[in-house]
């Protein structure tokens, strides 16, 4: 028998919040264990949550940048469970009234483009963590995560392989990075992904028995434990080899497995209850018309207008709009320079090697877009070497500085003074006799190994074209 799989996922999100939803902890990754802490994310008997308005603005973003409607009194609500790095016993999330509901991601795979229906949007509260210490044999508790804002965005179960699996992720990642709303790292945790599975004869509209599988920490990863639970399942369909139960998996991707962990809970065993200490936030026309106001052009959008308005190559197009950074720091130079193809060569090749360099990602970058627009321009019009404007541009990844008075100031300037020039290009040449024998019998390598020589001596300061000519005419005349 043929048989299909049918998945739906729920991704948790980590927003790009300075503090928690809830309290004025600070939000951020990295501190010592259980600094960022206070009664309210603590759970202390009689704390008070108030909501962080940034966190609805980053929902009802994500919600716009996934064509979802948006719930314009949203509320919040208690989903009671017990465990140690839950210290008020219930997470507070968002049940009857979501943020965002009913919308849709078009992926695209070798078989075509597909649309994913998305239930709901919710934002909810993260967990603490658990600290387990082998040495001592004890398990400690770091409360730093408590409380920082997530978003989960649940899809319907339309999703039937790995492969759209993978492309819907990439899709979700590109379009909350491009709205700001998150860096969606995986390896980092920033972004984690439960797959709910169940395989059932092709054709049949019958749903079989689901299994939700946790603890996926990369793309490469969610592919095998997608392809490893589909195995399990039709064999144990075909040849009896297990009773599937609905329950909640652990991926263990050294072992390439799944093991159960607990038998799935139903909406019930939480008891959702509206949680009667926040208040519903209710979104006027203002905040909507703002939040709407604010979100990007789509990345495709985006790269189909640098090819057709800019005339880039789709190679140069893809590379940007990889990155709402880069693409944001390339209209900005463009503004200034009016030159796409030098902007795009720069962001993609000498700032990305830069980032690199220091291990950012493109996401990352904060070099002001105008400063290098003017640094093209510098360039352009003949009054800095393109070696030297390397150097600038190394610099102003340090700093905020302007490109022509740090020119200046380093001495970066080209010269026009073709007599200082023909000076240099006099003294390298009568130094160097071989290099210009070679050349008169026929080496072009060692007019260029005259070429260096002056540049040097220019400290870089020269326009090319002007010295080629020089070097050229001097030899030339001898
Ligand atoms: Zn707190
Ligand atoms: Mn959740």
């Amino acid at each position: 028998m043929k048989y299909e799989t049918v998945i739906g996922l729920e991704v948790h999100i980590e927003m790009a919040t300075e503090s928690k939803i809830f309290c004025s902890c600070s939000a951020k990754f990295g501190a010592e264990q259980n600094e960022h802490v206070c009664p309210a994310c603590c759970g202390m008997p009689g704390m008070l949550p108030v909501v962080n308005r940034h966190v609805v603005d980053l929902g009802m973003n994500a919600g716009m940048m996934l064509n979802c409607h948006i719930n314009r009194t949203t509320t919040f609500d208690k989903k009671s469970y017990y465990y140690p790095d839950l210290p008020s016993s219930y997470q507070t999330t968002q049940w009857f009234a979501p943020v965002a509901v009913n919308g849709t991601v078009t992926i695209e795979t070798a078989n075509g483009k597909k649309d994913i229906r998305i239930k709901q949007i919710h934002m909810e509260e993260d967990a603490g963590k658990l600290v387990h210490d082998d040495w001592t044999d004890t398990t400690l508790v770091d409360f730093n995560r408590t409380s920082v804002p997530l978003i989960e965005i649940v899809s319907q179960p339309d999703l039937s392989s790995a492969e759209e699996v993978v492309a819907y992720l990439e899709r979700l990642r590109s379009l909350l990075r491009f709205a700001k709303v998150s860096e969606c790292r995986m390896e980092q945790g920033s972004m984690r992904c439960d797959v709910n599975l169940s395989v059932r004869p092709e054709g049949s509209d019958k749903l079989g028995v689901r299994t939700e599988m946790k603890n996926m920490n990369s793309l490469s990863a969610i592919v095998r434990a997608i392809e490893y639970e589909t195995a399990r399942h039709i064999d144990a369909l075909e040849n009896g080899t297990e009773e599937l139960v609905q329950e909640t998996r652990r991926w263990d991707d050294i072992k390439g497995k799944s093991f159960a962990m607990r038998n799935k809970e139903t909406a019930g065993d939480y008891r959702y209850f509206p949680d009667p200490n926040v208040m519903p936030v209710v979104i006027d026309d203002a905040w909507y018309d703002s939040i709407k106001a604010s979100l990007p052009e789509f990345p495709e959008v985006k790269r189909a207008r640098y090819i057709d308005a800019y005339g880039l190559s789709e190679y140069d197009a893809d590379m940007l709009t990889q990155s709402r950074a880069l693409c944001d720091c390339f209209e900005a130079a463009y503004a200034e320079c009016k030159n796409a193809k030098e902007a795009a060569n720069w962001l993609i090749s000498d700032c990305m090697n830069i980032l690199n360099k220091s291990q950012k990602t493109a996401d990352q970058l904060t070099l002001d877009g105008k400063a290098l627009g003017e640094l093209i321009l510098l360039v352009l019009d003949g009054k800095v070497g393109r070696g030297n404007a390397k150097k600038i541009l190394i610099a102003m990844f340090d700093e905020k500085l302007d490109p022509a008075k740090y020119a200046e100031e380093q001495g970066f300037i080209v010269s026009n003074d073709t007599g200082a020039i023909e000076a240099i290009v006099k003294t390298v040449v009568a130094a160097d006799p071989k290099s210009v024998a070679d050349y008169k019998n026929g080496k072009e390598k060692a007019l260029m190994a005259l070429f260096g020589k002056c540049m040097r001596e220019l400290k870089g300061n020269c326009d090319p074209q002007v010295l080629q000519k020089l070097l050229k005419d001097t030899i030339d005349s001898l």
